[in-house]
């Protein structure tokens, strides 16, 4: 029995880092699965603010990352890199094949995480961090008083552009169509919003910049014009939200657990409806996919398993 890990953690963001930390503290055998760097999406992230005690000057989504990864080190949690190609979930021992081996647990805590869906203009990768964000309670405050314009016609673009309204000077939504997606109350206020405007039918075809973001070209889908946006001089930058709705990295678990619109139900305690298999971070069904919830969701997984075990012994 000794090559079965108590908990084995598939993926390596702030939830399944926090989940690996708080198992091996609890004297779990513990494995965490990630295939490529730490971190998942505040791997890219430069500036860390919201999270509660993240007050170090300088502090970046990489360096927090490396101190969670020490952390989980320290209380004993293994690590391997690899690409899980496939899972057997159900029954007592759960079995997760990667490309270099299979790895035995009992317990299994799904932490792969999701990511914002791409704009999908040219030159979007260079402009990421410099100009581009997906995450407006993260980066508003960097735009204080600037220009911004938010992509999508969703709940999502039409909040997120609001709460982006008390920082810029001017926010202006760029939707596909002539109509917004977005439930008809959030609209009512977005329409009476004054800093808040609209280009319809448009899409951003081309970002461009010297190092950060200054120049997009917008074609309008119906008659196909396009119009050059330029930074005011002044400002020499403006920002671009992208809010076209997230992808979740749960193909892996496709007809095998219960999801909604590809992301992992769970209840409070993160159990899925497989006994032994969790979830915690933003595959998960939840209303705030932020660094501080994915933490708690691995704490409580961790905590979840450790009761399982103690339960099935
Ligand atoms: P969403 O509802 O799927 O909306 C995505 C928006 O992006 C749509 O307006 C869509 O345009 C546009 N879009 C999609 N692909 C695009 C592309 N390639 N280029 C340009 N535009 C594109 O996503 P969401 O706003 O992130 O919301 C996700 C879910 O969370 C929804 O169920 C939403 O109701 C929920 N949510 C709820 C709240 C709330 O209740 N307060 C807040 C946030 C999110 P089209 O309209 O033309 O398809």
């Amino acid at each position: 029995m000794n090559n079965i890990y108590d908990v084995i953690i598939l993926g390596g963001g702030p939830a399944g880092l926090a989940a690996g930390l708080y198992a091996g503290r609890s004297c779990l055998k513990t494995l965490i699965v990630e295939k490529g760097q730490d971190g998942g999406q505040i791997a890219i992230t430069d500036e860390i603010e919201n999270y509660p005690g993240q007050i170090v000057e300088g502090e970046s989504g990489p360096s927090l990352i490396a101190r969670m990864t020490e952390q989980c080190k320290k209380f004993g949690a293994e690590r391997v890199s690899d690409m899980i190609k496939s899972v057997e979930l159900e029954g007592e021992v759960k079995k997760l094949v990667g490309a270099k081996g299979e790895y035995l647990g009992k317990t299994v805590i799904l932490a792969t995480g999701a990511f914002p869906r791409p704009i999908g203009c040219k030159n979007e990768g260079k402009f990421v961090g410099k100009g581009i964000s997906f995450c407006a309670t993260c980066d508003a405050n960097f735009f204080e008083d600037f220009e911004v314009f938010v992509v999508g016609g969703g709940d999502s673009a039409v909040e997120e552009a609001m709460y982006l309204t008390k920082f810029a000077r001017k926010v202006t939504i760029i939707h596909r169509r002539d109509e917004l997606r977005a439930a008809k109350s959030i609209q009512e206020k977005a329409f009476k919003n004054p800093k808040l405007f609209f280009m319809w039918d448009s899409v951003v075809e081309e970002v461009n910049g010297d190092e950060l973001l200054n120049t997009m070209i917008v074609r309008n889908v119906k008659t196909g014009e396009l119009t050059t946006v330029e930074a005011d001089e002044e400002d020499g930058l403006f920002g671009l939200f992208g809010f076209i709705g997230m992808i979740p990295n749960s193909g892996l678990f496709e007809g095998i657990i219960d999801m909604e619109r590809g992301y992992i139900k769970t209840d409070d305690n993160m159990r899925t409806n497989i006994p032994g298999v969790y979830a915690a971070g933003d595959i998960r069904v939840k209303s705030l996919r932020q660094v501080v919830t994915a933490a708690a969701d691995g704490a409580i997984a961790a905590m979840q398993c450790e009761k399982y075990i103690a339960e099935m012994e």
